[in-house]
């Protein structure tokens, strides 16, 4: 491809993907293809000879489109937000553009200045505590996902609070409430007991049950090395109390992770941050810029208290990475950070983004889809055939239908069905409920409101 073939192509898509969210709006939100019918749409082999561009564009149309599920349509409402934004789109293809590995800071200064910087900038945004700033003892750090920011900290947690116990002796514990990524995250790091707090009422971690678990262990001769908390449960967005479990994590010597994937957008904005109080007693915490802050996906956030740990565990240099800014340690090198060596420039979309948008406009985002929530909240509440199923901290409403599970599956089926809208329905010990999330970056009231009309009519 000539750069002049390449500007023309570039023009073509900005404008097919302009073209695009402005009719996403109209599509039907949920791919409605059966499985194996895009793949009928490809041919078996590889092309032998290079095709023009024209005929890559047109199966945006013929092959792409039939099989998207439209995330960024106004009208998801299903799982979390993935958000995407214009500035976000627009740095990731400068990212690709330039085409950077960010593995070392002399492997592009920039990439990894700019990451501290802008993560900097979220510590003070998120009212998070400065030793996590990078020029204190912690820092943070971008990485594809939750799940991989989870997994580093276990690993550290591991090799940081067992002595010279086993790993199959470790136990972790985590609210039952809590994402799969977590025993996941057990599971690769090789801990032997991943143990399931049982909830309150409220669905947070019963600290009682916490603690009667952690003796019960050490009774057993194993080794409890970390408790994960979360702030904005997948099911209901429930908050565990992260200032007792902190308390606990301290007095048993346990590493304290906290897992705010969702809800950590939300402390933008300070009336939040009441739940999460005392993170200084935190070692580290982790949320996704890529679901509620419209910054495309990948891009995770992780901090530690203190970075130590973290880079005793990664940290592995064979002679051909070594080099002398690494050496003189003046720089932060994120390869020892994670379990990747190379790294793109993801730091650029969460940089546009805050920039474009400024701390207001993201602020007014998060307010305005927590009052849409309210707004549907009050109405299934006041509607005597619904039956709301969690309180509404954050952006997600959960309800369920009176007649039981039977309706409200058929409910949650039956909205799905109209195309004009995408939900997510779920399970808790035995009962189905449905969860709305608002929180795609282009949803306003007007679609809430033809969301409620949908669920007025259906149920
Ligand atoms: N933790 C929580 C609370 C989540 O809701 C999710 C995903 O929805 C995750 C972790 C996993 O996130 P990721 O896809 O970034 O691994």
């Amino acid at each position: 491809m000539t750069l002049e073939e390449f500007r023309a192509a570039a023009y073509a898509v900005v404008d097919w993907l302009a073209a695009y969210r402005e009719s996403v709006e109209e599509r039907p939100v949920l791919s409605r293809v059966e499985p194996g019918e895009i793949s009928a749409l490809l041919p078996a082999a590889a092309p032998e000879e290079g095709e023009p561009f024209a005929d890559l564009m047109a199966d945006l149309d013929r092959v792409v489109m039939p099989g998207t599920t439209h995330w960024q349509s106004p009208n998801w409402f299903a799982y979390f937000p993935a958000n995407s934004s214009p500035p976000s789109i627009l740095a990731e293809m400068v990212s690709a553009g330039l085409g950077l590995q960010g593995m070392l800071w002399s492997t592009s200064p920039v990439v990894t200045e700019l990451e501290s910087r802008v993560l900097d900038w979220l510590v003070d945004l998120m009212g998070l505590p400065q030793a996590w700033k990078s020029a204190g003892p912690g820092g943070g750090v971008i990485q594809m996902s939750a799940s991989d920011a989870t997994h580093a900290a276990l690993v550290t947690a591991r090799a940081a609070k067992s002595g010279a116990g086993r790993a199959e002796d470790m136990a972790v514990y985590v609210s039952e409430e809590a994402h799969s990524s977590i025993e996941k995250g057990c599971n690769i790091a090789g801990v032997g007991h991943c143990r399931m707090i049982e909830v309150d009422e409220e669905r947070s971690m019963s600290v009682a049950a916490l603690e009667a678990a952690v003796k019960g262990d050490l009774a057993r001769g194993l080794l409890p090395v970390a408790v994960v908390s979360t702030v904005g449960t997948t099911g209901t967005t429930a908050v565990d109390p992260l200032t007792e479990i902190s308390r606990t994590a301290r007095r048993r010597g346990m590493w304290h992770h906290v897992d705010a994937a969702y809800a950590g957008t939300a402390m933008i904005c300070e009336e939040f941050r009441d739940f999460q109080p005392s993170l200084e007693m935190v070692d580290s915490y982790t949320f996704n810029p890529h679901k509620w802050m419209m910054v495309s996906f990948d891009c995770n956030v992780l901090w530690v208290a203190d970075r130590a740990p973290l880079l005793e565990v990664m940290s592995i240099l064979p002679p051909y990475l070594r080099d002398e800014a690494s050496e003189s340690g003046a720089v932060i090198d994120y390869r020892d950070w994670h379990v990747p060596l190379g790294r793109r420039f993801r730091a650029l979309k969460l940089w546009w983004v805050i920039r474009w948008y400024g701390a207001a406009g993201l602020r007014s985002m998060v307010r305005e889809h927590h009052r849409l929530a309210r707004r549907l909240a009050d109405r299934v509440g006041r509607d005597d055939r619904l039956k709301l199923f969690a309180p509404v901290p954050f952006g997600l409403v959960c309800f369920t239908h009176r007649d039981g599970n039977e309706a409200t599956r058929r409910l949650a089926r039956d909205l799905n069905a109209t195309g004009k809208a995408a939900i997510t329905a779920s399970s808790i010990a035995g009962e189905d409920f449905i969860r709305v999330a608002v929180g795609q970056a282009e949803t306003e009231e007007r679609h809430v409101d033809a969301l409620w009309d949908l669920i007025d009519s259906l149920a």
